[in-house]
């Protein structure tokens, strides 16, 4: 295919900074991403086409691709990228503001790929951290610094709320470092592809709401004790949040940043046992 700055070019085409348009253009790179997600004969959700180079590398592998693009202005660059490409479809849209149990509806069981636009890395996949039923995994280009945060381990400058919130629904890893040479036009940062995956790791818990009201509070002050930080955010006296500890099975000096994401998850269930959240 012809080059495709060039096609962005002939058909008068100027980068959005505002919707994070940084396209990747290397073929090595396309199919290792695609070959990471393990799309073979999977339904493939794609948040942000672009010019549709990722588009047709998926494509060519996956049983059918449905791709959101907020900018419309990529649609004539987009039917000759993907020309041919007869089992994809692309709907201009923001994705942020779609029917994710309709989109489920429509594609049953499906993966999600995406090289995602930074501003909106987080809620994303948050997205469908928290809200989706058939989503097998992610596998997403995102800022290095993001990437190490979805992965991180407790008790390191990266783990955090997001971090605890992504380990509920799956495994986190970090597949692959990515210069930022390798996108047009050339982002101050460098990325790397992180695969969450739905299908391994993950636990269940009492109720999801009562986890994140466990994560936030472990978070609450980073450098005080979890022993504060319920006093403070459930409104317990000293001797109650105490007990709670003493349930949950860690020391009473503990900080929240050093409980494993499964630990966070027995605080939750212990806090619905005593009713302070639903
Ligand atoms: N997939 C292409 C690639 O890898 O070259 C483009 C990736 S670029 C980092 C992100 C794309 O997401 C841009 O084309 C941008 O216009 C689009 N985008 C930004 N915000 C969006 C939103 N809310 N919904 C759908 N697409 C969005």
């Amino acid at each position: 295919m012809e080059d495709l700055r060039k096609i962005l070019e002939r058909n008068g085409f100027s980068f959005k900074k505002q919707f994070g348009q940084n396209f990747l253009t290397d073929s090595n790179l396309l199919s290792a991403i695609v070959r990471d997600a393990g799309t073979e004969d999977a339904a493939v959700l794609e948040i942000g086409a672009g010019a549709g180079a990722l588009t047709r590398a998926l494509s060519a592998a996956a049983k059918r691709v449905l791709s959101f693009e907020i900018d419309r202005s990529l649609a004539p660059v987009l039917s000759e990228t993907l020309s041919g490409c007869e089992n994809t479809e692309v709907v201009f849209a923001d994705f942020m503001k779609s029917d994710l149990s309709e989109i489920e509806k429509e594609l049953g069981d499906y993966v999600v790929v995406a090289n995602l636009p930074y501003y909106i890395t987080t809620p994303v996949v948050m997205r469908f951290v928290e809200e989706s039923e058939r989503c097998r995994s992610l596998t997403v280009m995102v800022q290095e610094e993001v990437a190490r945060r979805f992965c991180a381990r407790e008790d390191t400058p990266d783990y955090g709320a997001v971090t605890a919130a992504i380990a509920r629904r799956g495994k986190s890893t970090l597949l692959r470092k990515v210069p930022r040479t390798l996108f047009t036009p050339r982002p101050n940062v460098d990325s790397a592809v992180v695969k969450i995956d739905f299908t391994e790791g993950g636990f269940p818990v009492g109720s999801v709401k009562a986890f994140r009201a466990a994560v936030s509070c472990a978070f609450l002050s980073r450098r005080k004790t979890l022993e504060n930080n319920l006093m403070r955010a459930f409104s317990l006296s000293r001797e109650c949040a105490g007990e709670i500890l003493r349930a949950v099975g860690v020391g009473e000096r503990v900080r929240g940043e050093t409980l494993s994401p499964r630990t966070l998850g027995r605080l939750a269930d212990e806090l619905l046992a005593r009713g302070l959240t639903d």
